[in-house]
């Protein structure tokens, strides 16, 4: 019987290396490029997904450049496969053990973008009440979070930058935890002090391993209705 890869970077966002069993193997066209694929029947490797990029390492040294997520039902957040991409050839069979490695780094820099993200949308609903995130991208030189207006919003695109930035310094500065925790739904979710958000990506574990963040442009549409607001980290 197939069972389902289980996704420790979930719960253990600090793991980099990690041995697990090859389930199955493939080849396929994904995002217009021909890789050969492995499943694991558990992985450290974040797929890419939720405004936040692929974690790439190695398996038994071969370069995993792509992480790709294929969602089993649509309807369930918890039900999906990872497929472990490679553009080299490799000789894997099913039940070897295999040793993963990913990139330290990157997923480091992926973190904390992707908690910035978050950060950002939270210190925006608070400066500005009728705006709500609905989005993020937390590509390290593609970052934003998109806001629906909920009501009139008149401000110009140097106040909406200038009184965010500042929340988001005190913000940024203050002693808070970011912790994984479970809602009563059963969604996985992060908590940043009292918030919580349902969210499947990897975080920070404190709120000063981000450190400083610039907010590049804020964009308005008035057909639309939404805000977007660029950010980076310096
Ligand atoms: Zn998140």
């Amino acid at each position: 019987m197939n069972k389902q890869v289980i996704p420790l970077y979930m719960e253990h966002q600090k793991l980099f290396e990690h041995k697990a069993i090859v389930t199955k193997i493939g080849s396929s066209e994904i995002n217009k490029k021909n890789y050969k694929w492995i499943q694991l029947d558990e992985t450290i490797f974040h797929p890419k997904g939720g405004g936040q990029l692929s974690d790439e390492g190695t398996i038994n040294g071969k370069g995993v450049t792509y992480a790709h997520k294929i969602t089993l039902d649509k309807n369930r957040v918890d039900q999906f496969e990872i497929l472990h991409c490679f553009e080299e050839e490799i000789h894997f069979q099913v039940g070897d053990e295999v040793e993963m490695q990913i990139d330290e780094s990157k997923r480091n820099l992926y973190s904390r973008m992707h908690t910035a993200g978050h950060l950002l949308a939270e210190t925006v609903g608070e400066v500005f009440p009728e705006l709500e995130p609905y989005h993020g991208n937390h590509d390290p030189k593609d970052g934003y979070v998109k806001f629906k207006m909920l009501s009139e919003f008149s401000r110009e695109k140097e106040e909406i930058i200038q009184k965010a930035q500042s929340k988001l310094l005190s913000n940024l500065t203050q002693d808070v935890v970011v912790s994984v925790v479970q809602l009563p739904s059963g969604m996985r979710a992060i908590q940043i002090g009292q918030r919580s958000m349902p969210c499947g990506g990897t975080h920070v574990q404190h709120l000063r391993e981000i450190g400083p963040v610039e907010l590049t442009d804020a964009s308005i549409n008035k057909k639309e209705s939404t805000v977007t607001i660029k950010y980076r980290l310096e």
